[in-house]
């Protein structure tokens, strides 16, 4: 697939344990760690471990159904785990780019709740 020359970014530190952060939920392909910064009472980000050039949604392609598949799973599973302070239900987003928000050039999803959210941006 396409190479991916974007610079790595905080994740990879978190992934490589070289910086700390709250883990919830780990395997070979994905991390799930809370927000520093919470919107919510609940706010976890799901990262695919190795990037492989999903610095954004907007780079996905074929080659990437495997990880975006597991990626929504782990976020289901998370947001089905009141010990993490879900409830019921939770809000899935992924920020895209400038116009989109996004602040940390590595796929990420966020997966928020703990409170009836209102609206959406
Ligand atoms: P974005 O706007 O890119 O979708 O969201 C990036 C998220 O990463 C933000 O919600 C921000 O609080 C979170 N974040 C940024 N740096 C760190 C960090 O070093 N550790 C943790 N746990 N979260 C971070």
């Amino acid at each position: 697939g396409q190479r991916d020359q974007a610079p790595g970014t905080i994740f990879d530190k978190i992934v490589a344990k070289e910086i700390p952060a709250t883990i919830v939920k780990e395997d070979r392909h994905i991390l799930a760690f809370k927000d520093i910064n919470p919107l919510a009472p609940a706010h976890v980000l799901v990262i695919p471990k190795d990037r492989n050039g999903l610095t954004n949604l907007r780079k996905a392609s074929a080659e990437h159904r495997d990880i975006l598949g597991r990626l929504l799973v782990a976020g289901g599973e998370i947001a089905n785990d009141s010990g993490l302070g879900f409830g019921d239900g939770a809000r899935f987003v992924i920020n895209d780019g400038p116009d989109g928000g996004q602040e940390v050039y590595h796929l990420h999803l966020h997966v928020i709740g703990g409170q009836k959210l209102g609206s959406m941006c």
